[in-house]
């Protein structure tokens, strides 16, 4: 048995999950960290220009917290044994485990979905952005389909003539055709912003294809069940996300995006030494509603997991997880941004201001701090959103 908090995943909820173990178990148990890499890609930023900037390196924050980084693929979870398998054969024992191994684009299930751009992790979006590059400087009037129409279509959609722009290339020509199968855009952001939304994709000339069976994909085709086939020079998907792979090796029921229902404590049910945060959790946010795949709900997701994994092992009482404030800011590119109150989506800013808070979500508060004392990171993971706010 050992006394070893570990977290698999170092997105926004592993990150802050290790600083919220460390503050709580000061230096009396081991912290370890297990992901892919140690950086934390700025997935909400992989809508816009130089996506190969937008990753954050977490080895100085995490050493600053005396928290241990293992570099690794987990493929494996032996509950009895309290380890996690890793591919290449290391086994990471485990007292409390928080699983934070996030989500990963659907990709539609239908034939050559597989060949299509997507910018749901950071290669992805540099695969796509080197198409633009391409298309910028050797296709006069070219076309790109984006397929999605949610909140990561509509941004993407928006900034596309700017990032053909950025390539040098002849933006004003494009033809960007936006895709869903929904009757609307935007369709799970509701009524509130919608108006919003359509004023801006009309003032960028984007075409909305909606209401459509999309039977077959490629990197340059979009086919219909009824009508035309699409062709266009680059296919981008934003066809919505589930939880990735790793989750599938914690028993217990799961939400139609595979996301495992946890209790008040983001303890996996029929696992107690396992607690499941950020994208991979079906959680209740306190009021009645369930937690989104997002950001915003991931960076603190992973604070109380890791608070309560912590307390757990210490045989303190967990605290219930709670969002108090819910608040969406879509970016409309050349028409600025929306931002939205609540799970209603009341509009409270919009055009150049509700920009002016874009570029902050997407340029600060979203990263980790840095240049800040190992004490004040552990303070910045507090589950007290008072205790939050980030210097200056
Ligand atoms: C294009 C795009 C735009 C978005 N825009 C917004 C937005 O505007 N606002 C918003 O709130 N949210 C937005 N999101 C959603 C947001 O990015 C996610 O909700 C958030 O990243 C979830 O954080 P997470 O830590 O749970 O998971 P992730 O960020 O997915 O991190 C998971 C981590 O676990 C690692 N990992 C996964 N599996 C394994 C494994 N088996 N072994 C080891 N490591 C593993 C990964 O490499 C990664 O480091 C957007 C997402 C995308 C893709």
């Amino acid at each position: 048995m050992t006394d070893e908090i570990l977290i698999v995943g170092g997105g926004f909820a592993g990150f802050w999950a290790a600083m919220a173990a460390r503050r709580v178990v000061g230096d009396q148990v081991r912290v370890t960290m297990a992901s892919r890499e140690p950086v934390l890609q700025m997935r909400p930023r992989l809508y816009e220009a130089k996506p190969e900037t937008l990753g954050a390196d977490l080895l100085p924050l995490l050493d600053a917290a005396g928290v241990k980084f293992v570099q690794g693929e987990a493929t494996g979870l032996d509950l009895a044994r309290q380890t996690v398998v890793l591919a290449s054969g290391a086994n990471l024992p485990y007292a409390r485990l928080v699983v934070a191994t996030g989500s990963s684009m659907h990709r539609p299930p239908v034939p050559g979905a597989v060949a299509a751009y997507s910018i749901d992790s950071q290669r992805d979006a540099i695969a796509s952005d080197r198409r633009l590059g391409e298309i910028a400087r050797g296709i006069a009037r070219p076309t790109v389909a984006v397929v999605g129409a949610g909140f990561t279509g509509i941004e993407l959609a928006l900034e596309m003539r700017d990032r053909i722009a950025t390539h040098g290339g002849e933006a004003e020509s494009l033809r960007i055709v936006l895709v869903d199968r929904a009757v609307t855009v935007g369709s799970e952001l509701g009524a509130g912003p919608r108006t919003e939304i359509e004023t801006a994709l009309a003032a960028a000339g984007v075409e909305c294809c909606l209401g459509v069976t999309i039977i077959a994909l490629a990197a340059n085709r979009v086919t219909f069940a009824a009508g035309p086939a699409l062709d266009a020079d680059a296919v981008v998907l934003a066809t919505g996300m589930v939880a990735s792979g790793f989750v599938r090796h914690v028993p217990g029921e799961r939400d139609a995006l595979g996301r495992i229902i946890v209790d008040r404590s983001l303890r996996a049910p029929a696992a107690p030494e396992v607690f499941v945060t950020g994208d991979a959790a079906a959680a209740n946010t306190g009021d009645g509603h369930r937690a989104l795949q997002s950001c915003q709900h991931a960076l603190q997701l992973g604070r109380f997991a890791g608070e309560n994994a912590a307390r757990d092992l210490l045989g303190l009482p967990t605290v219930p997880y709670a969002q108090p404030r819910y608040v969406t800011c879509l970016d409309l590119g050349r028409s600025g941004a929306v931002l939205t109150q609540g799970w209603e989506r009341t509009i409270s800013k919009t055009g150049a201001e509700a920009k002016v808070l874009k570029r902050r979500i997407n340029t600060v508060v979203i990263y980790p701090p840095t240049n800040v004392p190992g004490a004040t990171l552990l303070a910045l993971s507090s589950t007290d959103p008072a205790e939050q706010r980030l210097p200056g």
